[in-house]
C-alpha cells in the first residue's frame, strides 16, 4: 500500500514546475531544475522510492540538525544550551542577528545556531572535527558521503554573510575558538552530497530513536534524538514552519538544495528532491509531497484515529 501511495503521489506532484531553483552561487543555479525524487523508509528498513532517488545534490540546511545533534553528543545539552537557544526565530535563516536577552543564537537551524553547534564539534584539529561531522552524517544514512568539491569552493568564495555571523558570534563570546575555522567547517557540512534515498535512511534513523534501520548502527542516543526532532518541530522549515505543523506536521528540516526531510517518530521517514523552491526558501513539490503522504497515510503526529 506504501508504495502505491508513493507513487501516485510521485506522479501527482510531477506536472508542477513553479519555483526557481537557489541561484546564490553557479553550482546550484546549474543543476537540472525539474529533477524529483521521493524516498520514505520505514523505522524497520523498508524502502519505497519514485522517480530520481539516486541523484546525488548538496545536503545545505539539511545538515544543521545532524551537526547540532554531534555537538549535543559531544558537549551534552547543557553545555549546548548555554550557547544555543530552542526558539523559532520568525527571521530569515541568514539573519545576522541574536537575541537581544540572553545573546545566543535562537536556534540551531537558523544559521547563528548552526555555525556556533559547528564550532562545538570535538576534535584535535580542523580536519579532525570535520571528519567527525562526515562520519556522523555518514553513520545516519548508512554509507560514506562526500563533499561536492565545487560547491564547497564556491560557498567558501561568496560566503562573506554567514562570515559576518561568525564573527559576531566570536565577538559576542557565543564562539570562543576561530570563527572562520567554524564558518569554514558550516561551508563543508552544507557541501556534502546526498541523495534522496540517503535522506530518507537519515529521516528513518531519527525516527528509529537514532539506530540506523538498515545497518543497525546507532548513529546517536534516544535521548538526544528526541532534542533534535523537537527542535526540527518548531524551527526546522525557515519561515514556513507555522504552516507546515499544521498542515504536515512532522519534524522536518529543508535545504536550498532542494530536498526536505521529515519523520515520524517511531514510524517513518520521508526525504523528497527536487530543486525548484518556494518563497520561504522550500522546495514547492517536496511541500506538496509531504502534504500529501501526511494525508493520504496519516501521518500528522497530532492525527487522532
Ligand atoms: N549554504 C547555505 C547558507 O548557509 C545553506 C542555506 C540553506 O540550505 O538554507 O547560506
Amino acid at each position: 500500500m506504501v508504495a502505491r501511495i508513493v507513487a501516485d503521489v510521485y506522479a501527482e506532484c510531477l506536472a508542477d514546475r513553479s519555483g526557481e531553483p537557489a541561484d546564490y552561487i553557479p553550482e546550484l543555479a546549474a543543476v537540472q531544475a525539474d529533477s524529483f525524487g521521493l524516498c520514505v523508509a520505514t523505522a524497520d528498513g523498508r524502502v519505497y522510492g519514485a522517480g530520481d532517488v539516486q541523484a546525488p545534490f548538496t545536503i545545505q540546511s539539511i545538515s544543521k540538525p545532524f551537526t547540532y545533534a554531534l555537538a549535543l553528543a559531544d558537549r551534552g545539552p547543557a553545555a549546548v544550551a548555554e550557547r544555543i537557544d530552542v526558539e523559532p526565530s520568525g527571521e530569515a535563516f541568514n539573519e545576522i542577528s541574536l537575541d537581544p536577552v540572553t545573546a545566543r543564537p535562537r536556534n540551531p537551524m537558523i544559521n547563528a545556531g548552526a555555525i556556533s553547534a559547528a564550532a562545538l564539534i570535538g576534535g584535535r584539529d580542523a580536519a579532525e572535527k570535520f571528519e567527525r561531522v562526515r562520519r556522523c552524517y555518514s553513520r545516519f544514512a548508512g554509507r560514506e558521503l562526500r563533499v561536492n568539491e565545487a560547491v564547497y569552493a564556491s560557498e567558501a568564495r561568496t560566503g562573506y554573510r554567514n562570515r559576518a555571523i561568525g564573527y559576531m558570534l566570536r565577538s559576542f563570546g557565543v564562539i570562543d575558538s576561530d570563527p572562520d575555522e567554524a564558518v569554514d567547517r558550516y561551508f563543508r557540512q552544507c557541501s556534502i552530497d546526498v541523495t534522496c534515498h540517503d535522506l530518507a535512511v537519515m529521516a528513518a534513523t531519527l525516527a528509529n530513536n537514532g539506530v540506523n534501520p538498515l545497518t543497525r548502527e546507532r548513529a546517536l542516543s534516544s535521548t538526544l534524538t528526541e532534542q533534535v526532532l523537537s527542535v526540527m518541530t518548531t524551527c526546522g522549515m525557515y519561515d514556513a514552519a507555522g504552516e507546515w505543523v499544521s498542515t504536515v506536521g512532522m519534524p522536518a528540516k529543508s535545504g536550498v538544495g532542494g530536498g526536505i526531510l521529515a519523520v515520524l517518530p517511531g514510524q517513518i521517514g520521508i526525504a523528497v528532491y527536487s530543486p525548484r523552491l518556494d518563497r520561504h526558501g522550500n522546495s514547492v513539490r517536496g511541500v506538496a509531497a509531504c502534504r500529501e503522504l501526511s494525508r493520504r497515510l496519516e501521518l500528522h503526529f497530532l492525527h487522532v484515529t
